[in-house]
């Protein structure tokens, strides 16, 4: 078997490039090419990209609320809100549920939505091992029994996995068994929600959250 490469290079490169390969889809010679670059970049550059990268996960947690990203504003505070549960001006009693949290930023920049978000981190796939309580479900029914929520809206994948969680979200809402359970619905069909809605443009966005329908069992 050939000798690991990296026991040539000086102790801050191998650092580095035991880093760089810990990333999904750099392998040891992608990772080698990007140490080269970053060696022969400005200095500031540099500096600045691992300031934001010691920044990402000083600062940021789930938001307490939905699950998206939020900024803490110093380092002893656990909890934060994001910028949407902070905002008083958006629309408290619509909630779209999604999977991942960039999901919320395709919905967002379409502008047509001005409700508030519900981020699940995923979806219920047993072939990923990946079962409900893995998701955010209870923190979503937690919102759904304090009151407020007039609608529901599921913004989640158009395959199996996204049909299956759907459905086993709609079973543990009505199992809530509350006087006014939110009116659930979900996006038009049609959207190519393979993985979210990372894929999906604006303007399909946009028409699957205008065009939505009541969410038949
Ligand atoms: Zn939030």
């Amino acid at each position: 078997m050939a000798k690991d490469v990296r026991v040539y290079y000086p102790a801050s490169i191998r650092a580095a490039l035991e880093g760089l390969t810990t990333l999904p889809g750099l392998g040891p010679r992608s990772a080698e090419r990007m140490v080269q670059h970053l060696l022969s970049m400005d200095t500031e550059l540099v500096i600045r990209l691992a300031d934001s990268l010691r920044g990402l996960v000083s600062r940021v947690r789930p938001c307490a609320v939905c699950g998206f990203y939020a900024e803490i504003e110093e380092a002893e505070a656990v909890e934060a809100k994001c910028v949407f549960c902070a905002d008083a001006r958006r629309d408290s009693a619509l909630v779209c549920v999604v999977e991942q949290p960039q999901d919320v930023v395709r919905i967002e920049s379409t502008g047509a939505f001005a409700g508030l978000f519900h981020v699940l981190g995923g979806r219920i796939s047993p072939l990923d091992g990946v079962g409900p309580e893995d998701l955010r479900i209870a923190p979503l029914l937690a919102r759904i029994r304090a009151g407020g929520i007039g609608e529901l809206i599921f913004a989640l994948g158009g395959d199996l996995e996204g049909e299956t969680t759907a459905h086993y979200l709609v079973d543990c809402v009505s199992r809530l068994g509350l006087e006014h359970t939110p009116k659930l619905t979900r996006i038009a069909q049609g959207v190519p929600v393979g993985s979210g809605l990372e894929f999906a443009d604006a303007a399909s966005i946009q028409r699957a959250l205008g065009s939505r329908t009541l969410f038949e069992d």
